[in-house]
């Protein structure tokens, strides 16, 4: 899909050539298993690709039953630091410039004014063209875990924040004070969307994806076997729709609003 001629709000840090895309998502390994092919090959083009994961990854860990309060508090705040690593890990994989940890949370994100302020104001710093983000709907055909709250949570605060907050001069008015510009995305790519409009063909980035995914060991094990079948089962179908071997597919909005 080609980049939108059109600039952001104001004359950001970037101009278009500067090719900047940002994902946002809730969890550490959300973005590798739903849109590691598309990051990939952004990276291979020569996007500069910024993560952003939503929470701390706390709710995914070891059994907890059997510890003690104490232990639990000792055993979440290793696992939040190890799925950091494995984030880190898996982002270098696909060529990822930067991931940033806003650290909410696990299993408990809300549409705060906190969150939107927190990302507003990265989109400001970054000004990406594109930014990727979870659906904040849900639909009946995706399986349980596309509707975690975390990511419909995430989903909607990163819309509120793309549209209308970081193009509106009136919103979040101390960014401004920070020098923190108005900047307008030109698309936006929701992951697990009701319907879909486009496909990215994986076919050459699945490898990465697979390698990255396998890098998020402390939640899929050493050799992340069913996972790594889903997502060639997920894909490949994906891509047969397409004609292609592998795809992920997005509802993508060009956002032609002003301010
Ligand atoms: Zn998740």
């Amino acid at each position: 899909m080609p980049v939108n001629e059109e600039r952001g709000y104001e004359m950001g840090k970037n101009a278009i050539e500067d090719k900047v895309a940002v994902t946002i998502v809730a969890h550490p390994d959300d973005a590798e298993f739903a849109c590691g092919g598309t990051v990939a090959k952004w990276a291979r083009e020569g996007w500069r690709v910024v993560y952003i994961i939503c929470t701390d990854g706390s709710g995914g860990g070891p059994e907890a039953g059997s510890l003690s309060r104490e232990a639990r508090a000792q055993v979440r705040q290793q696992v939040v630091k190890t799925r950091e690593e494995e984030q880190r890990r898996a982002g270098d994989l696909l060529g990822v410039a930067e991931v940033i940890f806003l650290g909410h949370p696990d299993g408990q994100l809300q549409v705060t004014e906190e969150i939107q302020r927190q990302l507003v104001r990265l989109l400001r710093i970054y000004r990406p063209q594109r930014v990727i983000i979870p659906s904040p709907t849900f639909s009946w055909k995706h399986p349980l875990w596309v509707a975690h709250p975390d990511h419909l949570a995430t989903g909607e605060a990163a819309l509120r924040a793309i549209y209308p907050a970081a193009q509106n001069p009136w919103a979040f008015p101390s960014l401004e004070n920070e020098g923190l510009h108005p900047h307008k995305v030109s698309e936006i790519y929701v992951m697990f969307a009701p319907e879909s409009n486009h496909a990215v063909d994986i076919s050459e980035t699945f490898a990465a994806k697979e390698a990255a995914l396998r890098a998020h060991k402390s939640q899929f094990g050493e050799e992340a076997t069913e996972m790594i079948a889903l997502m060639h089962e997920w894909d490949g179908t994906c891509g047969k729709r397409h004609g292609v071997r592998f795809a992920e597919e997005y509802f993508v909005i060009q956002n032609t609003l002003a301010g």
